[in-house]
C-alpha cells in the first residue's frame, strides 16, 4: 500500500525542515511506500523556498503545491487531498503538534478495516477557560446540527481512499472539514492522544477567528438555527395579543391613563435587537448561497510540483487546471 501525508503550511518556515526530518524518520519505521503532499497556503515567508528544496532533496516522495495567496487551511487540505495518490491519506499540521509516532498506530487501525482513523486530542494543558468554552460550544452545536461533532477531534486523521473520494465528491465552497468528516460517515475509530506544544512559529488562530469558526460550524449543516426565530416570533405575537387585551380591558375598567412610555421603548428596542439577530442569521445563509452560486474554485495554484512516478514525464510545473485535473 501507499500512504500519502497531506500537510497544509502557512508561514511554517521555522519548523518545516524539522517537520520533514521527523516525519521521514517515523515513516521509515513503519516501512510503507509513502509520499508527502505539502500545500503552501500562500505563505509570506520562506516556506515555498523550503518546499522547493525539500522536493529537490527527496524526489519521488515529495510533491508540493503553492497557492497564489492565502486561501485558508480548509482549501489547503482540499488541495492536498486532491493531489494525494495514496491508498490511505493522513492529514497533519506542519507544526509537529500532531505526533508522527502515531502514524504506526493509525496504520494498524486502518489495516483492521477502518475508513477513518481519528486522533482525538485531550485538552490537557489548555487554559481552563478555553476548555470550558469548547465544551459548552460543542454541547450547543450538537443540538443544532445533524452530525455529531466531537470536542478535540480535528483534522489529524487517516482516511482510506474510499473516504477521501467521498470528501472530494462534496463540491461546496464553504468547507467546514470537521463537519464534512462527520457527514461522510464510514467506519470510524477514534483514539486519544496528548497534543504537543507547537515546535516553532506561531498559531494562526486569534480569538475572533475561533468565534467565527464556531459560527461557521453552527451554520454549515442545515437551517435549523432559523427554527428558534419562528418560535420566538410566535411566542412574542402571542404575548403581544395578551398584553393588548389586558390594556384594552384596563382602559375599559379604569379609563385611559396613558402611561407606558418605558414599556414602549423597551419593547421597540428589544424587538429591534431580536430582528437584527434573525436578519443576520438569514443573511448568513443567503451569503452562503451567494458564494456557492459563484462557483469559484476553492483555490488557485501558482506553482505545483508533479513528482516523478516511474513512467511519467520529468518533473514540471502544473497550473491550477492541471493540478485539479490530475487529482480528479
Ligand atoms: N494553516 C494553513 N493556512 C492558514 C492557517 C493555518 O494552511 O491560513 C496551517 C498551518 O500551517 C498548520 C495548520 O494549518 O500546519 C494548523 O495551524 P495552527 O498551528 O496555526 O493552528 P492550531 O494548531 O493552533 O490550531
Ligand atoms: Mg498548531
Amino acid at each position: 500500500m501507499k500512504l500519502s501525508i497531506v500537510v497544509p503550511c502557512y508561514n511554517e518556515e521555522a519548523v518545516l525542515s524539522r517537520f520533514d526530518t521527523t516525519i521521514r524518520a517515523a515513516l521509515a519505521g513503519v516501512a510503507v511506500e509513502y509520499e508527502l503532499c505539502y500545500v503552501d497556503d500562500g505563505s509570506a515567508d520562506g516556506t515555498l523556498a523550503g518546499l522547493r528544496s525539500l522536493a529537490q532533496q527527496h524526489r519521488g516522495t515529495t510533491r508540493y503545491l503553492s497557492f497564489s495567496r492565502n486561501f485558508g487551511k480548509e482549501p489547503a487540505i482540499l488541495a492536498g487531498l486532491r493531489a494525494a495518490t495514496g491508498d490511505a491519506v493522513i492529514i497533519m499540521d506542519a507544526d509537529l503538534q500532531h505526533p508522527p509516532e502515531l502514524i504506526e498506530k493509525m496504520l494498524d487501525l486502518y489495516r483492521l478495516g477502518h475508513d477513518q482513523v481519528v486522533a482525538k486530542r485531550c485538552r490537557h494543558g489548555d487554559r481552563r477557560m478555553r476548555t470550558a468554552l469548547s465544551r459548552l460550544y460543542y454541547r450547543a452545536v450538537n443540538t443544532w446540527v445533524d452530525v455529531e461533532l466531537t470536542d478535540g477531534v480535528g483534522d489529524f486523521r487517516l482516511l482510506s481512499r474510499k473516504a477521501v473520494d467521498a470528501l472530494l465528491s462534496l463540491p461546496e465552497y464553504h468547507r467546514f472539514s470537521k463537519g464534512l468528516f462527520a457527514w461522510i460517515g464510514f467506519d470510524t475509530v477514534t483514539f486519544d492522544y496528548r497534543n504537543a506544544a507547537r515546535e516553532a512559529g506561531e498559531t494562526k488562530w486569534r480569538f475572533g477567528s475561533l468565534v467565527n469558526y464556531g459560527i461557521d460550524g453552527m451554520l454549515s449543516f442545515n437551517c435549523r438555527p432559523l427554527r428558534p426565530a419562528i418560535y420566538t416570533g410566535l411566542g412574542l405575537a402571542a404575548l403581544a395579543a395578551v398584553y393588548t387585551l389586558w390594556i384594552i380591558g384596563a382602559a375599559l375598567v379604569g379609563g385611559i391613563t396613558a402611561p407606558g412610555y418605558v414599556t414602549l421603548v423597551a419593547i421597540i428596542v428589544g424587538l429591534g435587537g431580536l430582528q437584527m439577530v434573525m436578519l443576520g442569521l438569514i443573511g448568513e445563509y443567503i451569503g452562503r448561497i451567494y458564494y456557492e452560486a459563484k462557483r469559484r474554485p476553492h483555490f488557485l495554484v501558482k506553482e505545483g510540483h508533479v513528482p516523478v512516478p516511474a513512467a511519467a514525464p520529468a518533473p514540471g510545473h502544473a497550473d491550477a487546471a492541471t493540478a485539479g485535473h490530475r487529482a480528479g
